[in-house]
């Protein structure tokens, strides 16, 4: 086998969601939606299957014309610059596959790629796989004990400086942030942008729950901000977009300059994403545009469905002794489970995990194996050197039904 897979074989997300479809009986693991996407989506996928021969076909290899047409005339408004629908847009496989294309087409061997932490497991073997060295820096509580708020979690403006050295080609941040769920503010951003910008380093920001905040909170876009859009590339999801995660239909937005090297990877590796559903996501987007601002717009519909159900979950998690931090944003909340944690005994069967051996571990598989309830541990979105700190808290996902809900509660109240 090749050198490049060595040390990342191992996969959260193959890993859980195999535990939770051999044991669990309410999963609040994985992040997707147990219902439908929205009526207008689901009609523009079967129309787009029954329009004709050439829908079942190639389509353009680095996006659907009619895709990349309505996702440069919506964000071009949302960024507040004139995006080129062919030179400034590559359609991808979900948002991995931009993530993807973003570390094969931009990190040479030995550059240092700096991630925030806690961060969404597959940046770190991206980065590995492309020849890069990650370099983390944590988001910290500040510390008063009683945090409570995913904004309660910062970086520090020293410590980031402090990262940055002449190896530095990237950095990578996640807002609204999976697992911790933080929006980060404008000062926030801009802090990052200009230590990129004095440094001369991309920023590749993962945006794919940009629809979803709560509370009031604001998602920014950093290249919105000056002298970003040059150097940041911006990935989003119509999976998460549309509640449709099944679609993989993703997307990098850059400077044509950048855009073309991920063009290089990308025809060279998929060629292209489902021409069908790229379609269906052009017409959601296209139906978007229309009614953007309005409550009749799916961008605000779902966040209202999901405060609900955020605050839901938050309650129930607080009625059995659990802290939860409140999300500004995104699809999870994540507490602090210490105090369920010890005294669970329990035979595990499976040893072999890369998550065996630890307390917390044990705590876990039996929530999942004894109690039937699936979540993750915050953890698995660390670098084994930090991840130590946090193993003490799980991340729920409550975009589920309201039934998933109830039942979820059923099993928590069984041992509060
Ligand atoms: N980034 C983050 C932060 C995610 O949580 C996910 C999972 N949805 C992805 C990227 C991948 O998105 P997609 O399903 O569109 O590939
Ligand atoms: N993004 C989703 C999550 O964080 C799912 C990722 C996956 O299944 N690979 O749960």
């Amino acid at each position: 086998h090749a050198n490049r897979t060595n040390g990342i074989d191992k996969n959260v997300w193959v890993e859980f969601t195999q535990l939770a479809a051999a044991y669990s009986k309410v999963n609040l693991g994985q992040g997707f939606p147990d219902f439908a996407p929205p009526k207008f989506v689901q009609e523009a996928f079967c129309h787009a299957l029954n329009e004709g021969p050439m829908m079942h076909q190639y389509t353009r290899a680095f996006g659907h014309v009619p895709l990349v047409k309505s996702l440069a005339k919506f964000f071009s408004r949302v960024i507040g610059h004139e995006i080129d629908p062919l030179e400034d847009i590559l359609v991808t496989v979900g948002a991995y596959q931009a993530l993807f294309s973003a570390f094969q087409a931009l990190i040479n061997e030995g550059d240092e790629v700096i991630i925030v932490e806690p961060f969404f497991d597959c940046y770190q073997p991206m980065v590995k796989m492309a020849g890069g060295q990650p370099v983390y820096i944590p988001l910290r509580p500040v510390s008063d004990g009683s945090v409570l708020s995913s904004g309660d979690w910062v970086l520090s403006p020293e410590e980031l400086a402090s990262k940055f050295t002449p190896r530095t080609k990237a950095l990578v941040i996640n807002t609204p942030n999976n697992p911790l769920g933080k929006v980060y503010k404008t000062e926030e951003l801009q802090m990052i942008a200009d230590l990129c910008i004095k440094h001369d380093v991309l920023v590749i920001s993962d945006e794919v729950y940009e629809w979803l905040t709560y509370d009031g909170a604001k998602h920014v876009k950093i290249a919105s901000l000056p002298g970003m859009w040059e150097r940041t590339i911006t990935i989003g999801s119509g999976g998460k977009t549309f509640s449709a995660t099944g679609w993989k239909v993703g997307w990098a937005i850059s400077s044509g300059h950048i855009i073309k090297h991920m063009k290089t990877i990308h025809q060279n590796t998929v060629y292209h994403c489902a021409t069908p559903a790229q379609e269906a996501v052009a017409r959601g987007f296209e139906r978007e545009y229309e009614v953007f601002g309005t409550p009749e717009s799916y961008f605000q519909q779902l966040p209202a469905m999901l405060h609900h159900k955020k605050n839901k979950l938050a309650s129930l998690l607080k009625s059995v002794g659990l802290k939860p931090i409140m999300p500004e944003g995104g699809y999870f909340m994540t507490a602090d489970f210490s105090s369920i944690s010890m005294g669970i005994i329990v035979d595990i069967k499976d040893g072999s995990t890369v998550f065996s051996g630890k307390w917390w571990f044990i705590t876990f598989t039996w929530f999942v194996c004894v109690q039937g309830l699936a979540t993750i541990p915050v953890s698995a979105f660390y670098s084994p050197e930090h991840g130590k700190e946090f193993d003490k808290y799980i991340r729920f996902c409550f975009v589920k039904e309201e039934a998933t809900l109830d039942a979820a509660a059923e099993i928590l109240k069984k041992w509060s």
